[in-house]
């Protein structure tokens, strides 16, 4: 039987550890694909063009949006960041499960296009914690903390229409538990339809 490819997406609070999971998924299991955005903010040192994100123009991205470029886009703290559609439409026809690390008004745009995607929310251990690993982290000027901080207030309000909340304390167990859902969500009798109707066929024929 064909394994289907089912869309996860990740989001979570700005330093919640979204990015140091999916990394550390990625490098222990290689069966899953993670979707690549553009995206109009600069680049943090480290990150490069094509490897993180496509770093693009306002112009570029309007024009992405324009030729249906997209699967789903959203504004985040000062910029635009969307999912490029040919790299998610290839991987599912392949059988692959994509990743996408995107946030909350992405995420249920997705849900609407692809009502089989799994969403996952990361949570961290504490708020103080995620303060911490968002300054520990020293990427962003403190104005720029305070708003991302501000929008985990309001992305708080959304955690109830994902399917499963993951609190990254350990990073293994948060890897593990990530990998646990997907591989369970694969399970499940409606992705699995095609199998339980030709067990059905082969029952009725004994
Ligand atoms: P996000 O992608 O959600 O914005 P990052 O993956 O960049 O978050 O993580 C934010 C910071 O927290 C980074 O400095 C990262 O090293 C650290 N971090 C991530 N996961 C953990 C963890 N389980 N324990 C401690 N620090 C963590
Ligand atoms: P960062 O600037 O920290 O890399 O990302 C900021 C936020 O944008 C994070 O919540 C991240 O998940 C989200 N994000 C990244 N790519 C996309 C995307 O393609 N679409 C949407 N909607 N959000 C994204």
């Amino acid at each position: 039987m064909k394994r289907k490819g089912i869309i996860i997406v990740v989001s979570g609070f700005s330093g919640a550890g979204k990015g140091t999971i999916m990394k550390a998924l990625i490098a222990k299991y290689d069966q899953y694909a993670l979707s690549i955005s553009a995206t109009t903010r600069n680049p943090r040192p480290g990150e490069e063009n094509g490897r993180e994100y496509f770093f693009v123009s306002n112009e570029e991205f309007e024009k992405l949006i324009k030729e249906n470029g997209l699967i789903e886009h959203a504004g985040y703290v000062n910029h635009y960041y969307g999912t490029p559609r040919k790299f998610v439409e290839d991987k599912l026809n392949a059988g692959i499960d994509v990743i996408l690390e995107i946030e909350i008004q992405g995420a249920l745009q997705i849900k609407k296009q692809y009502p089989d995607a799994v969403l996952l929310f990361v949570m961290p251990p504490s708020a103080k914690e995620l303060e911490k690993r968002l300054r520990g982290r020293g990427t962003e000027t403190e104005e720029v903390i305070r708003q991302r901080l501000n929008r985990a207030v309001e992305e708080s309000v959304g955690i109830e229409n994902y399917d499963y909340i993951v609190i990254n304390d350990k990073l293994e167990d948060a890897v593990e538990e990530v990998h646990g859902i997907i591989s369970s969500a694969h399970n499940t009798p409606d992705r699995n339809k095609e199998f339980i109707a030709e067990m059905r066929e082969e029952l009725g024929n004994l």
